[in-house]
């Protein structure tokens, strides 16, 4: 019998992970004659009960497995931990918030079944977000598709079910900084999608806030495309040529009209506005700089404290 391999990251999440499993052990019972569940949740340094509660429910069912870290690394470090301790034929992740419906592994896996290797979900709306949020949900999503190679649709969310092929193939990947939404296009393979209502947390809140959010878009755009830097050198380009203008005009006023040069305050701007171009284009590089200073010191992505 084949196994499926259920990846959770769990950030302070001691209210959900009960409601958790017993609405995915009931697909788990519709289930039984083709698949073999094994649960895999990656505590990532939780603040609350959370591992409490994973050594509870990892006593209770033998193919409920955790693995705890020794601080918060963040949910791509959880996923990605989790990816590497699954050993199913099929590895789904999901969000222990039961926002990432179990019920739709069934057809998920019908999905899988027709010859796809990928079947990754997306959001069908935005209810129950914030207007702003999605707002600059779609306009991240707008610019980066226009910039980026690595195709990444509006909404999908990471909930998605592989086949070994396909994780393995995302583990060859070794990058440090992991930006998963776009590792898991990166790597392309057969891919359809499901679309499904947005759900409420059951419990808890959410961990992210519109800082983190706008955090996380600028790794987007650091890690899948070089436009920044385009940006920057046209930027520099283009008031290049610009002060070429103005010197030749310059030069030309000096020889046919003469007289001394008016404008001081004229001047100021310009200085302060080259300058301005000038650090920001220096932040730009300096963001990738950082990116390539933190791959080669090949840290790990995590530290894992305590497994069963
Ligand atoms: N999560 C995590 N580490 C973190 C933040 C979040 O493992 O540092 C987990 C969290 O427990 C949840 C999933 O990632 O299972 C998604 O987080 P959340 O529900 O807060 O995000 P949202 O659904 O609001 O995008
Ligand atoms: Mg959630």
């Amino acid at each position: 019998m084949r196994k499926i391999s259920i990846v959770v990251p769990c950030y302070n999440e001691q209210e959900t992970i009960y409601p958790f499993l017993e609405e995915t052990q009931k697909i788990e019972q519709k289930l039984k004659k083709q698949l073999v569940f094994d649960y895999i949740f990656v505590n990532d340094g939780s603040k609350d009960d959370t591992l409490n509660v994973l050594r509870e429910v990892a006593s209770r069912f033998p193919n409920v497995h955790y693995l705890s870290f020794s601080r918060n690394f963040g949910k791509e470090a959880g996923l990605l931990a989790g990816l590497e301790a699954a050993t199913g034929d099929f590895i789904t992740v999901m969000d222990a918030d039961l926002q990432d419906p179990p019920e739709l592994l069934i057809d998920m896996y019908t999905k899988i079944q027709e010859g796809y290797d990928v079947v990754a979900t997306r959001r069908a709306d935005r209810k129950g977000e914030p207007v702003i949020r999605s707002f600059f949900s779609k306009m991240f999503y707008k610019i980066i598709n226009a910039v980026s190679n690595t195709e990444m649709v509006d909404g999908v969310r990471d909930f998605r079910l592989m086949t070994r092929q396909v994780v393995d193939s995302i583990l060859e990947l070794e990058e440090v900084n992991r930006f998963s939404k776009g590792l898991f296009s990166w790597v392309g393979f057969d891919v359809t999608y499901i679309s499904y209502e947005n759900r409420e947390r059951v419990a808890g809140e959410t961990s992210w806030n519109f800082w983190s959010l706008l955090k996380y878009s600028m790794d987007g755009f650091i890690n899948f495309s070089e436009a920044p830097l385009n940006l920057s050198m046209w930027a520099g380009g283009i008031s290049f040529i610009a002060s070429l203008l103005g010197i030749i005009t310059i030069i030309i006023r000096k020889l046919t009209i003469g007289g001394s040069v008016s404008g001081w305050a004229s001047l100021v701007c310009i200085i302060l506005f080259i300058g301005g171009i000038q650090l920001l284009a220096l932040g730009i590089i300096g963001k990738y700089v950082a990116k390539i200073f933190l791959e080669t010191k090949k840290r790990p992505v995590y530290i894992i404290k305590e497994k069963k």
